[in-house]
């Protein structure tokens, strides 16, 4: 089976499409600046085959970019499949599901609709994503479509986890509440962790930490999500690459006066120029960081600094809150590369039971780097949303069959 997993944003849509029978992927590629000029990517990971590298493609919606994702797959010379025939499924990773999506769903009128509902709670996200979805109902008519969100598996959180501390009304009228994201990323590293604990959910306790330019982390309680970072938005929770994470929410409105900006502007401040950019006033990208901090940049030095704590705070607090931890989980492109980030987090946790084997490490590639004496699993996981969602797709489509 043949599954097309499409990630797509307001101006970019990233593509992949993988062979589930041997679970690994064919092609993969990305459209950018989708209404502007259109810059099109494609990677054929099959031997023989040329890739072809940000090209100059007019790409006014996000039609031609299906379109040229189609064209480049069943290309004679340099494509993957004889036709578009051989795509049996498109898996769609869709940003907020609201409260209404609990799991992956085969796209129908309800589906969209509900999408569409939710666009109040993903502006930037679900209206494109829906725009991907509805390029791919137009170009390949009749081939199934699955919805993949990134909300769904912390639907499983207890309302003690999910309710904010505001008029509660506000929750009643306007769904305002704890959602959570990087859902499908916590679900296969919560997964992946049971396996290596023996397997079985029930009675587990592990933390997942998704660290990359966006970051969060969850509890995960017998498989299933009783709490985690992120919020009604993806900004609460860790400072990210460039997102503030918690703070003072009256610090909004002081800047606002304070720079006479509105509250909207203060937010883009907080979503696109804060975090360990703003800290450190060097960059968002934490290789970055390392680089001027070794060199003796203070504020660098800071920018981790802060991160590491805060990370390590939200571990303390989810230990606490799930009384114990059997697993801590490191995940995305900054958890499962940088060892010196996963030390400076797990440094002076040996109080509750954590501790990494130093050498382990620094290892690339080393899953378990549990420490000698440490009472607490921990491990590194690449994580691996792409799959997760042709996973869910082949399974939806196979039920369709039955
Ligand atoms: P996104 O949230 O955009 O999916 P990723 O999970 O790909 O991001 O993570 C990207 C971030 O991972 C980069 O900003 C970079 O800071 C960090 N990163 C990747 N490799 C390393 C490394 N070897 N050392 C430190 N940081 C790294």
């Amino acid at each position: 089976m043949n599954i097309l997993v499409i990630n797509a944003g307001s101006s970019s849509l990233k593509y992949q499409l993988f062979d589930m029978d041997t679970q690994s992927i064919v092609a993969k590629g990305l459209c950018e600046r989708i209404g502007i000029d259109g810059k099109f990517t494609y990677k054929p990971q099959v031997e023989g085959k040329e890739a072809i590298n940000a090209i100059d493609i007019p790409m006014p919606t996000h039609n031609e970019a299906i379109q040229a994702v189609l064209k480049a797959l069943v290309d004679e010379k340099n494509g993957v499949l004889k036709s578009m025939s051989e795509i049996d499924a498109v898996g769609h990773r869709v940003l907020h599901g609201g409260q209404k999506f609990t799991k992956s769903m085969l796209v129908d009128d309800t589906v969209l609709a509900a999408i569409e509902e939710c666009i109040p709670l993903g502006p930037l996200h679900n209206p494109a994503n829906l725009m991907g979805i509805r390029a791919c109902a137009e170009v390949m008519p009749g081939v199934p479509q699955v919805t993949v969100f990134d909300t769904a598996f912390h639907q499983t959180m207890p309302k003690s986890s999910y309710i904010y501390a505001i008029p509660y009304e506000y929750y009643e009228k306007y769904s305002v509440r704890r959602y959570g994201f990087h859902g499908t990323s916590h679900r296969y590293v919560s997964a992946q962790a049971i396996e290596l604990l023996g397997g079985k959910a029930e009675g587990t306790k592990v933390i997942t930490c998704h660290l990359g330019n966006g970051s969060s982390l969850a509890a995960v309680k017998d498989g299933k999500c009783f709490d985690t970072s992120m919020g009604l938005t993806p900004l609460e929770g860790v400072p990210m690459g460039t997102r503030s994470g918690s703070m003072d929410p009256a610090i909004v409105e002081f800047i606002a006066n304070k720079e006479g900006i509105s509250t909207s502007e203060t937010l883009t401040m907080l979503n696109k120029k804060s975090g360990v950019l703003g800290i450190s006033g060097v960059s968002s990208d934490f290789r970055d960081l390392d680089s001027a901090a070794a060199q003796g940049n203070e504020r660098a030095e800071l920018a981790l600094e802060i991160f590491a704590y805060d990370v390590k705070k939200y571990i303390g607090s989810y230990v606490a809150a799930m009384n114990g931890v059997d697993a801590i989980v490191f995940t995305a492109g900054l958890g499962e590369n940088s060892a010196e980030m996963r030390e400076r987090i797990t440094n002076g946790l040996d109080y509750l039971g954590i501790e990494i084997d130093k050498e382990k490490n620094a290892v690339r590639g080393t899953v378990d780097i549990t420490g000698k004496n440490s009472k607490v699993k921990v491990f590194v996981i690449p994580t691996n949303e792409e799959l997760v969602i042709a996973m869910d797709t082949q399974e939806i489509v196979n039920n369709l069959k039955k």
